[in-house]
């Protein structure tokens, strides 16, 4: 027989199939991981397809040795490793390493296995006894170990010697048997909370499961009891024995959430995320595998968990940025749950408070149904929020990052010995510029999205044309000449907060903070606990944390998220807001939201504070359909990276030359084709250049499948090529 068989190595020459007989003493399968002989040396390969007969002229050679006892590629991740190679342009072997875990590449993982032995069925000590020689000195050790139930063969080997053991397991007087022992992650068990859902659960959970669309959006606000939903379809999908795929954002995989999981489900959890050690991770997955755990709870890489039989897939927070992954091999992960969906034939829910303009849009067109739960649990209100206009405050002379109103606030919830959380979005990285005076940003004529500065040639940019500005002196609506570029980090918070109230105890957390491994949820626990009162944080402290005796929540310059640099400003400015909002008041107590902002008469605000996502909805897919935005239009963007800042022009203009003359021929494909330096001209010393691209979505595939051509046909030497749809960073 033939295995066709693709290498793990990973350059554009190599990246295809060869073939390799398969000895006659090997039993393999698609999807088994084999060492072969490839050109000098040795290496390791997957097996993609067993056939009979071989195309190949020159003499095969044969596969050398298989490499783990179990079949780590399931039939299915083969299929959608064909899938993902050809639409998202990724070479095979790259797809193929996402399904697996880094470690077990090369052998540099293992399970750990360990020998049991005990009287063997049906023999005494005593019989056992009898049967030995009277020199036998260490068998008659070994013996009288296992009168008692037996023992570890690492403990009698180092004691009695490791071939006193098989000589009596030999005679068939002990039985050896093998124990795998599975290296788990540790978890705090959190009490679980034994809930009657609601009514409005109910019709939730029966809607996903049995209702007309396999796929649903779980459209409910902050506190609405989502998380109780899924645990309800996991219960029924394993009450079928089938298995379930729960994702979250890396950054809400607490142990508090993890716990919720465990407390219900057991051992029948495993989960997947960055934070476990090599060993714990291989276990996890191998549990998986091997079918003695059956709900995979992680991050975005968990949607490749390996198991059969997959009965739901649920992607929480399904807006967030972080299921797109931004390196290589980039993928979407909804478009890979899609395709499980469908492989599995099991259900899809997508759950939001605030769900992405693109699956909303897909939702409302029916492409998949609609589930909402417009009411927080127990009749919780939603908190009140109150937009503070910082222009007005500039001028009536506060020039600090805090408002009188919000430390008013503050000072209030201090009193009554609640808790506050203030938070500042720092990603403002590349500064926008800003009037103090009036509050106008600086945007590009025919983009309408918000200027960058760039600090090396001192002008404006704008990262969707290029077209560069003059940084302006005064205000070109005001004429004040007071511009600024927003920025503030949550350092300077801290000190004004401490400043103010001398006596509080406050926490700080943002990337600084939380470099140490555990330290996150150091900080989080401790917040919970009451050891402070006021949490300062960026984008970490957003995401699902429920704190009863959170009563404020304070939102910085929520500007700085609407005038980043990007199409999605205003959605995810929603979001955030949202989001945050969705802090405070979770239990008995009642919340309160301020909201500093620049543009207080931005709709954003208003559609935020009144919590109307419809609203907001219609106002920005309209925008979106005007401006010529997604989910109206696809972005598409080829980035050149070089050390040499010749060749990566060159090549930007060598592939720029070809996608002109393909716009040419079908100008209804596309709104625009633009080549320019990346906004981040450098990075690690290496030059980046760029060709935008915004498609219509009229034969997209086509049009995509096309620009892969002209990109996979041109020479790379000494650059790199990347193509990235929708990218969320466009640094
Ligand atoms: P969401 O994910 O929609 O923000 P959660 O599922 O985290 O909401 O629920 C919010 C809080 O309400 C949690 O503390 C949860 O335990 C609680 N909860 C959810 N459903 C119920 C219920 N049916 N009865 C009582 N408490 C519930
Ligand atoms: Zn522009």
């Amino acid at each position: 027989m033939i295995a066709r068989v693709i290498v793990d190595i990973s350059t554009s020459d190599v990246d295809k199939v060869f073939d390799y007989l398969i000895p006659s003493s090997m039993d393999l399968h698609v999807g088994d991981r084999v060492k072969v002989p490839f050109g000098r040396q040795k290496t390791e390969g997957f097996i993609v397809d067993i056939r009979e007969t071989t195309d190949c002229s020159h003499p095969m050679k044969e596969i050398t040795a298989k490499l783990d006892d179990f079949t780590p590629v399931l039939p299915e991740m083969i299929e959608l490793m064909w899938k993902m190679s050809r639409e998202n342009n990724l070479r095979l072997v790259d797809v193929l390493r996402l399904f697996i875990p880094a470690m077990m590449r090369g052998g540099r993982v293992r399970e750990i296995k360990r020998h049991f032995v005990t009287l063997a069925d049906g023999v005494t000590y005593e019989d056992a006894l009898s049967k030995l020689k009277a020199n036998a000195v260490n068998q008659r050790g070994v013996l009288s170990r296992l009168t008692d139930g037996g023992e570890w063969a690492a403990v009698l080997g180092e004691e009695f010697g490791f071939s006193a053991v098989s000589a009596l397991a030999e005679k068939g007087l002990v039985t050896v048997r093998e124990v795998t022992k599975r290296r788990r992650p540790g978890l705090k068990p959190v009490q679980d909370k034994v809930v009657t859902l609601s009514d409005e659960q109910q019709a939730a959970v029966r809607e996903i499961m049995h209702g007309k669309s396999d796929t649903n959006l779980l459209f409910g606000v902050t506190g609405s009891g989502k998380t109780e939903i899924y645990l309800k379809c996991i219960e029924e999908v394993l009450a079928t024995r089938k298995t379930a795929i729960m994702l979250v954002p890396e950054i809400s995989l607490t142990p508090q959430m993890m716990g919720r999981f465990r407390a219900r489900f057991g051992d029948k959890v495993a989960v997947l995320h960055s934070g476990l050690s090599d060993g714990e991770r291989y276990d996890e997955w191998l549990r998986l595998l091997r079918g003695e755990a059956v709900i995979a709870v992680g991050a975005r890489s968990a949607i490749f968990a390996p198991i059969k039989n997959v009965g739901i897939i649920i992607i929480d927070e399904e807006h967030d940025g972080s299921y797109v992954s931004e390196n290589n091999p980039r993928y979407v992960t909804s478009e890979v749950a899609e395709f499980r969906r469908a492989y599995n034939n099991a259900k899809l829910v997508l759950g939001s408070a605030t769900p992405s303009l693109e699956t909303f849009k897909r939702a409302s067109e029916g492409e998949m149904g609609i589930i909402e739960l417009r009411h927080r649990i127990n009749g919780t209100k939603m908190p009140q929020v109150e937009i503070v206009d910082m222009c007005a405050e500039i001028r009536s002379g506060n020039n600090g990052i805090l408002s009188a109103k919000l430390l008013e606030e503050i000072d209030a919830t201090l009193k009554s010995g609640n808790q506050s959380m203030i938070f500042l979005n720092r990603r403002g990285f590349a500064s926008f510029m800003i009037c103090r005076k009036c509050g106008k940003v600086m945007k590009c004529d025919d983009c309408d999205v918000s200027l960058t500065w760039h600090k090396q040639d001192n002008l404006l940019k704008c990262h969707y044309c290029g077209k560069p500005y003059v940084v302006p002196e005064k205000c070109p609506d005001c004429g004040e000449s007071d511009m600024r570029f927003g920025r503030v980090g949550t350092e300077r918070v801290v000190e004004e907060l401490h400043a103010r109230f001398p006596s509080a105890r406050l926490i700080r957390m943002d990337k600084d903070t939380t470099r140490k491994k555990g330290s996150y949820d150091e900080i989080l626990s401790a917040f919970r606990s009451g050891e402070a009162d006021i949490l300062v944080g960026t984008q970490m402290i957003v995401k699902g944390h429920d704190f009863p005796n959170v009563t404020l929540v304070g939102i910085l310059d929520a500007d700085m998220s609407l005038y980043y640099e990007d199409y999605h400003s205003a959605e995810r400015t929603y979001q955030l807001v949202t989001q945050m909002s969705g802090r405070a008041g979770r239990a008995d107590k009642e919340g309160k939201v301020i909201l500093q902002t620049y543009s207080p008469r931005h709709y954003i605000f208003s559609f935020a504070r009144d919590n109307d996502y419809l609203g907001f909805y219609r106002k920005e897919i309209n925008i979106r359909e005007v401006t010529n935005f997604p989910p109206f239009t696809k972005i598409v963007r080829v980035l050149v990276v070089s050390e040499s800042e010749e060749r990566a022009l060159e090549l930007t203009k060598s592939m720029l030359f070809k996608l002109r003359a393909y716009q040419k021929d079908h100008a209804d494909r596309f709104v625009m084709v633009a080549g320019m330096k990346s906004p981040v001209k450098r990075i690690e010393n290496k030059y980046r250049y760029q060709i935008l691209m915004r498609m219509t979505r009229k034969d997209e595939k086509d049009t995509l499948a096309r620009v892969y051509e002209i990109v996979n046909a041109e020479d790379k030497k000494d650059a790199s090529v990347f193509v990235e749809i929708n990218p969320q960073n466009m640094n």
